[in-house]
């Protein structure tokens, strides 16, 4: 049984079906616009973090998306020869997973409802909005919704690239920082690795030299990876952050929450915003309200992190001294749950990365 009130939902990226797909299972009747035409491919690490596979559980595809995928269970960091890595807590593990997969996933599991209507390979008008009781905004990082609604974006300088090489699926999702950014390399398949690389947008080559220097430098920190490169794509400049009026709408993903994704929690704060927004589908403000400890702690994480990035003495430093507390940069890994703020690390944990020797 469905509602009478239809309702409109903006981009069918991973915060829009996922939306769509709860709201769908509550009982609504659900139209969904996407400007482009699918299967739709998205440049990212393409890794989901332990707090939101358990989003996926929820919604019965955890198993699924980690049999097309792969799980990971922890992270490393690298620079040069330097090597530190971290574990999730027992029993958690993050999903490597293709965006192509996750699309066509979520998309077969709305189609199976009668009340899901997918209007495609168009931008959204306001003229197709007025029929609805209510809209939600998940149209990505450079969200026209909420810029419609008066909500200035700033924008960044990162440029972000992603391709994919055959190779067997590594552990734990490895982060290499170099001068330029940082590599991310996550398991996709137990055949295939996703290599994402986010980059200072004024120092790198761009154009047709793009590709070639990324290969350079990816084979530089991995030269254990030499399969075959599949899929390149790059994103321009990446929106640094909102700032202006909320919308009296909700906003879901990329929409809601812009920073530098190097936190890689985008895709697992999309799918707890869906979650949210479902639970408070009548209170815009109630919604924002729930969203604020998660958009916080993904900010504070995000600026933890830029502080140490950039391959240079601070990042050197910050590999030696979590090298010196493994158990520490597992405890930061548990608190990274789109809950918990740095600052809860405790004393005792975070003394040894304070230590000047
Ligand atoms: C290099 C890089 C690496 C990343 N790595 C990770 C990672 O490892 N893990 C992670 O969790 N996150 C990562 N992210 C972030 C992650 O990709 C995003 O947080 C996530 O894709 C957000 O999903 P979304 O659905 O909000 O936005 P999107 O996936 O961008 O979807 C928005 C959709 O809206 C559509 N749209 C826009 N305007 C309109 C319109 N006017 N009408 C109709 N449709 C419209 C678009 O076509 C698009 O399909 C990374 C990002 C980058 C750039």
């Amino acid at each position: 049984m469905t509602s009478s009130q239809p309702i409109a939902v903006v981009g069918g990226g991973i915060a829009g079906l996922n939306v769509a797909l709860r709201l769908l299972r509550a009982g609504h009747a659900v139209t969904l616009f996407e400007k482009q035409r699918g299967p739709i491919d998205k440049v990212c690490g393409e890794g989901v973090l332990p707090f939101g596979v358990k989003h996926l559980e929820d919604l019965g595809l955890a198993v699924v998306l980690r049999q097309l995928g792969a799980p990971f269970h922890g992270i490393e960091y690298r620079m040069g020869t330097r090597r530190v890595a971290g574990s999730f807590a027992d029993g958690e593990h993050g999903i490597g997973i293709s965006r192509f997969e996750i699309d066509r996933l979520f998309r077969a599991r709305c189609a199976a409802f009668d009340a899901f209507e997918r209007v495609e390979g168009r931008k959204v008008t306001r003229e197709d909005l007025t029929d609805f009781a209510q809209v939600i905004a998940a149209d990505g990082v450079h969200s026209p919704l909420a810029r419609a609604c008066g909500r200035r974006v700033r924008m960044g300088r990162r440029l972000g690239v992603r391709f994919r090489v055959q190779a067997p699926a590594p552990p734990r999702v490895r982060v290499s920082f170099f001068d330029f950014g940082e590599m991310y390399i996550t398991p996709v398949a137990a055949d295939a690795i996703s290599v994402a690389m986010l980059l200072e947008g004024d120092r790198v080559p761009h154009g047709k030299k793009l590709q070639s220097w990324c290969m350079t430098q990816f084979q530089r920190a991995f030269p254990e990876y030499d399969g075959a490169v599949d899929h390149f794509a790059t994103r321009g400049h990446i929106v640094a952050s909102f700032a202006g009026p909320r919308p009296d709408f909700h906003l879901v993903g990329d929409a809601l929450h812009t920073f530098d994704p190097i936190s890689g929690a985008g895709m697992s704060a999309a799918l707890a915003g869906g979650a949210a927004c479902v639970t408070h589908l009548h209170d815009a403000r109630a919604y924002f309200q729930a969203m604020a400890p998660l958009v916080g702690s993904v900010r504070n994480f995000t600026r933890v992190i830029l502080a140490f990035r950039g391959g240079g003495l601070r990042t050197r430093l910050m590999l030696a001294r979590l090298g010196r507390a493994p158990t520490t940069f597992d405890r930061i890994l548990a608190l990274h749950d789109g809950v918990h703020q740095p600052w809860q690390l405790g004393l005792r944990a975070a003394l040894p990365l304070l230590r000047p020797w």
